[in-house]
C-alpha cells in the first residue's frame, strides 16, 4: 500500500522564466526561477522574467534587460 497517488507531484512547469543575453531571447519552464545557460556564451544568466503558470502573472526583474529583449 502507497499513499503516494494521493500527494501532489512537484509543479515541474510553474514558472516560464525568460532569459536574455548575447542578444539572443529564450524562455524555459522550471520548478522555479531558477538561472540557465546561454546557449551562446554558455554562462549562467538569471531570469529577466518569470511567469508563473498557475496565475499568468509575469514577474519582471530586470526590466532594462526585459526591454533589450524587446518583451516590453
Ligand atoms: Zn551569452
Amino acid at each position: 500500500m502507497s499513499n503516494r497517488s494521493v500527494e501532489e507531484e512537484p509543479d515541474e512547469n510553474a514558472f516560464t522564466n525568460h532569459y536574455f543575453h548575447c542578444g539572443v531571447q529564450w524562455d524555459d519552464t522550471w520548478s522555479c526561477q531558477c538561472n540557465d545557460r546561454c546557449p551562446v556564451c554558455n554562462a549562467e544568466i538569471e531570469p529577466y522574467a518569470s511567469t508563473d503558470n498557475e496565475t499568468g502573472e509575469e514577474e519582471v526583474h530586470a526590466p532594462d534587460v526585459a526591454q533589450l529583449a524587446g518583451a516590453v
